[in-house]
């Protein structure tokens, strides 16, 4: 089977196990000389050049989660998600050894499929970084691990032929690769044309469109809705074809409301606390568990958003209270938000992770960029029907 058959293949998987994956997201490293203005790190985070995560309490943490998994019905894949740093700027020695301990965490669990992902900013040469690319290989299998390389459309212009040579060179050894787009305020549609151009050069197994909005970059990050829309429609209407299926993997597309659907925004909310609650968390190396929403991109729910861990890895985490935090917290954002009240898509925007976005917005009117989605779920039913 040729890379792109190969990613096919793994694509449909992937949406067929929808519901049965379970994903473990660690921040081991938050260092990188990367400049992406849609980051979710803060300046300080990124330039502390050591891991944020220890390896004796990588061991603890692994330790906690392989019985959870293993209890855990239904599930076919376990995916352990290492962001949001350059993981290649730790040394060799420190990759060889987080390596190994992913691979032994793997080898205890009973999920068929296990994958582990790591980020990149792509800036950094094969030349610079083959020692610890062979760190990886010596590891793991290559079809187990992928690439997150981080891109900032923004910085396209200056570095374009530096992220298109360094992704040829990943892809070597690694087939599995996903390109992660950080969307920021700053973003128009007219320089995501060299955004097109690069996706059209590459074979990338899914793109991730990425609004990383939280309380350390909202001054960076927060874009009105209006100029939002116009950045996605350029991006989808050049896309077209070719990679709308890689796109489309990349958006939560919240699920349209049936028409004689009778419950309230409230049932809304508890149903995707409950739901996110089973398929994924955030774990820090103090050991502190977090949830994590889904929108565009993965939202870490942790202090950024003003929240309090939901349990530790010292003891099994109480679901029902778990739950009930993260409605509390909803109840009070959609409570304060009168624009929320009367929305048409009010149940969709509470049912999904775009609602966490109102942490951070605060006008009358909706400026929630989740609108997008929302219209274009709208859309792919009637194209359904
Ligand atoms: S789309 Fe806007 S107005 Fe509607 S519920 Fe979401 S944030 Fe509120």
């Amino acid at each position: 089977m040729n890379n792109l058959d190969f990613l096919k293949n793994l694509r449909q998987q992937t949406q067929e196990s929808n519901g049965k994956r379970y994903r473990i997201f660690m921040e081991v490293v938050t260092s990188c000389f990367g400049n992406c203005s849609g980051c979710a790190l803060s300046f300080t985070a990124r330039k502390n050049l050591n891991p944020d995560i220890s390896l004796e309490q990588i061991q603890d943490i692994f330790k906690y989660f392989v019985p959870i998994i293993n209890n855990k019905p239904n599930i076919t894949t376990t995916s352990l998600v290492l962001g949001t740093g350059e993981y290649f700027l730790m040394n060799e020695e420190f990759l060889n050894n987080l390596f190994k301990e992913v691979n032994l965490f793997f080898k205890q669990l009973k999920t068929p499929i296990n994958v582990l992902a790591v980020s990149s900013a792509m800036l950094m040469s094969e030349e610079k970084i083959i020692d610890k690319i062979m760190a990886l290989k010596n590891n793991l299998d290559e079809k187990q691990f992928a690439i997150e390389g981080v891109i900032d459309p923004l910085l396209l212009e200056v570095h374009y032929d530096r992220y298109l040579q360094n992704y040829r060179d990943m892809v070597k050894h690694f087939p599995l690769f996903d390109l992660v787009v950080n969307l920021s305020d700053g973003l128009k549609p007219k320089d995501l044309d060299l955004l097109n151009k690069l996706l059209s050069e590459m074979d990338v197994f899914n793109v991730d469109v990425q609004y990383q909005l939280n309380g350390d970059n909202t001054y960076r990050v927060k874009t009105s809705p209006e100029n939002f829309i116009a950045c996605m429609d350029h991006m989808y209407a050049n896309l077209k074809d070719k990679d709308s299926e890689v796109i489309d993997m990349s958006i939560a597309l919240p699920m349209p409301v049936p028409e004689d659907d009778d419950s309230t925004v409230f049932d809304y909310i508890k149903k995707n606390a409950r739901e996110s609650l089973e398929e994924r968390i955030l774990v820090k190396g103090n050991g502190n568990l977090y949830p994590v929403g889904t929108a565009y991109g993965d939202i870490f729910l942790d202090e950024r958003y003003g929240f309090k861990p939901i349990g530790h890895i010292s003891k099994p985490i109480d679901f029902e209270q778990a739950e009930n935090e993260i409605f509390k917290y909803m109840k009070t954002i959609f409570v304060k938000k009168p624009a929320c009240h009367t929305c048409e898509y009010n149940k969709q925007c509470y049912g999904s992770g775009y609602s966490f976005y109102n942490k951070f917005t605060t006008g009358k009117e909706c400026d929630n960029v989740g609108l997008f989605a929302f219209k274009r779920a709208e859309e792919l039913s009637q194209e359904q029907s």
